[in-house]
């Protein structure tokens, strides 16, 4: 059974979540705001399977001042009780629609790193195409080594950049039909690909009108193992093994 690295467990109905959990060996579950870390911490709790990460994501509105302040000493306060910060990152989404102001996102986006480094825990970053580079430059500038790009995207030279650093990814059920994606895979060495589901997020193509459930990644296994030229089973096993010791499970 594979390790879902990324998903919003918190965001799926409490009825669905124990079936959703017998198709996994072990998630890490993210957390979107205070609320929302607060329900993962629960779940963790409740099902030894769910290791909870703590953050904040980027592609909202950004929290106020007692919010943030709030948010942090929470996440210091249960600091024993996740696995990770995150997810933490940058807006590109956002961006896409209006023009916001990059200068308060970036900043926490470093105070979340300054915090990961503080605790000695990983990071898990939403930060694709032209924002991993700026997520690279914090990670560089805190000397952070233990970081994840889930569902990552971007170019030639930022990919390099991951690589030299060390740095994860993890690719989501799209490998199955996103060209982008297998291409990434073929260029990222397996040691430092990851999969997750980011459910309930949906996705298309052979998944479409399908609730998003952690089973899907069995696809994504069965595309990264005929890109690296191995059987499903090494693969798995392998990618198993890259979450286990990043998250240290
Ligand atoms: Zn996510």
């Amino acid at each position: 059974m594979l390790i879902d690295a990324h998903i919003h467990l918190e965001q799926y109905q409490e009825k669905e979540i124990p079936a959703l959990l017998e198709e996994v060996e072990q998630v890490i579950a993210v957390s979107m705001n205070l609320a929302s870390c607060e329900k993962t911490l629960m779940l963790s709790k409740t099902y030894a399977k769910v290791k909870a990460a703590f953050g904040f994501h980027p592609e909202q509105a950004l929290p106020s001042n007692i919010e943030v302040e709030a948010l942090f000493d929470w996440i210091s306060h249960h600091a024993d009780e996740m696995v990770a910060v995150g997810e933490v990152g940058l807006p590109y989404y956002l961006k896409q629609d209006k023009s916001i102001d990059y200068h308060p996102y970036m900043a926490l986006l470093e105070r979340f790193i300054v915090l990961a480094k503080e605790l000695e825990k990983p990071i898990v970053l939403h930060a694709v195409y032209e924002d991993a580079a700026l997520a690279c430059d914090l990670l560089e500038k805190h000397q952070v080594t233990k970081a994840h790009f889930h569902w990552f995207k971007g170019d030639e030279e930022v990919i390099q950049r991951m690589i030299d650093k060390g740095y994860f990814i993890s690719v989501t059920p799209d490998c199955t039909y996103e060209m982008e994606i297998q291409q990434l895979i073929k260029k990222y060495p397996l040691e430092l690909i990851m999969v997750e589901t980011d459910g309930p997020w949906p996705f298309e193509g052979p998944f479409d009108n399908k609730r998003t459930s952690s089973r899907m990644m069995n696809h994504s296994i069965e595309v990264i193992a005929s890109i690296k030229g191995l059987s499903t089973q090494e693969a798995a096993k392998m990618i198993i093994q890259n979450t286990k010791s990043f998250y240290n499970l």
